[in-house]
This record gives structure tokens, C-alpha cells and sequence, in this order.
């Protein structure tokens, strides 16, 4: 006889429910709801997830000169872009570039520094349109703050892909769902998921007790772990304790989660540099001003 020996796995609370903040514009192009770092969601709280900004559906009417952000400079982060309506230009100052259109992602990693910039796409602006996209910053180790810039295109194609059993879907751009694994190489443990599920569909997930877990409502509306609702433009926050949690769609709907490990390192932030001691802001500032992260018209 051996003893029983059980599993004991808690729930993931719902810490709480955030309201999309009033919005604001990144350059012409991106009127977006700046839901982190902002108040109870610290950056140390949400680590490794630092930036998250949300542009929720709204049309841009048609226009010549394309919506959009000029050149301007990164170090010491990625930027992931989701473009769930609309198409999103990027180009950079490695010679990176790309559009990416409904249900696309680019991963950028802009590491020890780059410049870019960020529009949307010009044929697609003449005609204008809906468009909603998300923009996540992922946070870099210390370790891996310099390293070299690259540039992950993932077309909705490329995603890990999981049906479920009431028609819905999953699709996985980073970490995992049930043994299947999204493309995106990452530089320490993240999931970034769209969950897709129908009408009354539920889903049981599973993360790490002590892992940072959010879910934004992108499209519909959800019950979360049986009794708490998430309505639409949404986030969830959950509590870092526990480890098991469902989301049950009230109607049809695209939730995107993340999860993630935190870093527990220091974090410095000024503008778009996200490094660790005031020291290396400085660096990066002269480094930027001296012309080391290249050029960009
Ligand atoms: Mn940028």
C-alpha cells in the first residue's frame, strides 16, 4: 500500500476587473486605452508584462497620408503588436519591416536599441475602415537587455492552434494550450494567447501560482471562474496565488490572455527606454542622442 498522494490545485481569483481607461493618441494613428502601467496595475505588479496598450474598435475614415507614429527609439524590451482589424506598417532602423493584417502579430525585440516606426498600412488607409489592434511590452531580463534587435513576423497562419470541443478555438502565439506551443521565442516564460471560444463554451486553463495572469476582452464577454463577469474592453487581473481558472463566454467571443513569470528585477523607465538602474536610462539617452540606434527617415 502506498499513500494517496493528491494534486492539490487552488483557483486563480479574480483579483479584479479594470474599466478601459479614457483614451489616448500614439502619434495620429493609435487612439488607445492605456490600461498598463497605471495605478493598482504597477509595473511590478503586472512584470513581465509592462505596457498595454488597447486601441478597442473605432473606423478611421479615409485619408492619403497614412495614420501613424514616426520614427522614434526603443532599448531593453519587445513590443508585440496584434492587429485584430486594419492592417499595421512597421519599419526599423535594422531594415525590419513588414505589415501585418487581421489576426496577425509582430514581435519585435528591440534589445539594446532601434529606432521604428508604426502606421497603419497606405492602401488600407486611403480606403480607411475599422481597425483594433493591442500593443503588449514584454520586459527583457537584465541579462538580455542588450541583446541584438530582431524582428518575429507571425502571421495568424503560423499560430499554435487548439479546436474545442463546442466549435471554438485557440490560438496560441506564445508559451502553450494543452502541449500545443505558439511560435514566438521568448526570453523568459510567457503565454499570449487568443482564446476564441462560442456561446457558453467554457475553458479551463492552468499557469504557475505566482505567475502574473490577465485577460482582455477583445470581442464579447465572459464569465471568469463561475461568477465574476468580464464585459467587453475588459481586463481581468488575477491573483498570483493559485492556479487553476475558467472563462466561460457569455456570447462569441476573442479574449486575449497572458501569463506570465515575473522578472523580480529593478525597473527604470523613461519614455520608451525600460531598463533597470537610472544609470543605464542616462546610457541609453546619450547612446540615442549620439546616433547609436541608427538611422530612419
Ligand atoms: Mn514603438
Amino acid at each position: 500500500m502506498t499513500p494517496e498522494t493528491k494534486l492539490e490545485t487552488t483557483v486563480k481569483k479574480v483579483e479584479r476587473i479594470v474599466a478601459p481607461p479614457p483614451k489616448h493618441w500614439v502619434g495620429d494613428g493609435f487612439n488607445v486605452h492605456g490600461f498598463l502601467p497605471h495605478g493598482p496595475l504597477s509595473a511590478e505588479r503586472m512584470s513581465p508584462f509592462f505596457l498595454l496598450d488597447y486601441n478597442s474598435l473605432m473606423t478611421f475614415p479615409p485619408r492619403l497620408e497614412p495614420y501613424g507614429v514616426g520614427p522614434h527609439p526603443h532599448r531593453g524590451f519587445e513590443t508585440v503588436t496584434i492587429a485584430y482589424k486594419g492592417k499595421v506598417a512597421h519599419h526599423d532602423s535594422r531594415g525590419n519591416g513588414g505589415v501585418i493584417g487581421e489576426g496577425d502579430v509582430q514581435w519585435m525585440t528591440a534589445g539594446s536599441g532601434l529606432l521604428h516606426k508604426e502606421y497603419h498600412e497606405k492602401e488600407r488607409s486611403k480606403t480607411g475602415g475599422p481597425f483594433q489592434m493591442v500593443q503588449l511590452w514584454v520586459n527583457l531580463p537584465a541579462k538580455d537587455k542588450m541583446t541584438e534587435p530582431k524582428y518575429q513576423a507571425i502571421t495568424n497562419a503560423e499560430m499554435g492552434r487548439v479546436t474545442l470541443p463546442g466549435g471554438g478555438e485557440v490560438e496560441i502565439i506564445a508559451g502553450e494550450f494543452e502541449g500545443t506551443k505558439g511560435p514566438a521565442t521568448t526570453f523568459s516564460p510567457v503565454h499570449l494567447i487568443n482564446l476564441k471560444p462560442k456561446k457558453g463554451e467554457k475553458i479551463d486553463l492552468s499557469y504557475p501560482a505566482g505567475y502574473t495572469t490577465a485577460i482582455l476582452a477583445i470581442e464579447g464577454s465572459a464569465v471568469l471562474n463561475g461568477d465574476k463577469t468580464l464585459p467587453l474592453n475588459h481586463l481581468a487581473l488575477f491573483e498570483r496565488e493559485g492556479e487553476t481558472l475558467t472563462v466561460e463566454a457569455s456570447e462569441d467571443s476573442v479574449l486575449l490572455l497572458m501569463s506570465g513569470e515575473p522578472l523580480n528585477e529593478p525597473i527604470a523607465q523613461y519614455g520608451p527606454f525600460l531598463m533597470n538602474t537610472q544609470e543605464e536610462i542616462m546610457q541609453a539617452i546619450r547612446d540615442f542622442q549620439m546616433g547609436k540606434f541608427g538611422e530612419l527617415d
